[in-house]
């Protein structure tokens, strides 16, 4: 799998799938959320009302799948990141976890290429470089144990997030 670093809109990506930094209602919300309603129509809400519909709200660290609308990618994944209060060890877990489980529901989508913005670092308040710390940790674990996606694209909207984003995967 090869990582890849971009600074720029997530909304924009030609990939199999986009990552959403959703909330647990699954209906929108501002951020990156809103840029992906805006850009994919309602075809997305219209999906995610579905599931609330069958399971309820999506609970921090999980993620769901519904089709991308308007937008250039095929499918967004929907996963609700921890919003930051102490910076305990399970807002920690959280975190890897909306990354882990969003991979696994792409796999088990033929997700192939997928591109992720920097979940929990906006309205959630995650200091930018713990947050890149556990994405990029979180990622490369999966992808030593799982070679069915072969481009992950970490997409920054800041430069703060691009640049450190660029010095965790120059460490090797
Ligand atoms: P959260 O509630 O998980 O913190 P936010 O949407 O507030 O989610 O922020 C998550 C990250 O998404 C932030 O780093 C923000 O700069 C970034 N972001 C906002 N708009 C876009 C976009 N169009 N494409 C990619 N990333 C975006």
């Amino acid at each position: 799998m090869k990582i890849i670093l971009l600074q720029g809109d997530i909304t924009k990506m030609e990939v199999d799938a986009i990552v959403n930094a959703a909330n647990t209602s699954l209906l929108g919300g501002g951020g990156v959320d809103g840029a992906i309603h805006r850009a994919g129509g309602p075809a997305i809400l219209e999906a995610c009302r579905k599931i609330r519909d069958r399971q309820g709200r999506c609970a921090p660290g999980e993620a769901v799948i519904t089709t991308a609308g308007n937008l250039p990618a095929r499918f967004v994944i929907h996963t609700v990141g921890p919003v930051w209060n102490k910076g305990n060890d399970e807002e920690k877990q959280v975190l890897r976890n909306a990354y882990l489980n969003s991979l696994d529901l792409a796999v088990k989508n033929g997700v192939q290429t997928i591109a992720f913005p920097n979940i929990s670092t906006g309205v959630y308040r995650f200091p930018k470089d713990v947050a890149a710390a556990i994405a990029v940790a979180a990622v490369k674990e999966f992808m030593s144990q799982d070679d069915r996606i072969t481009h992950l694209i970490f997409v920054c909207f800041e430069k703060e997030n691009y640049d450190i984003y660029s010095g965790l995967l120059s460490q090797n």
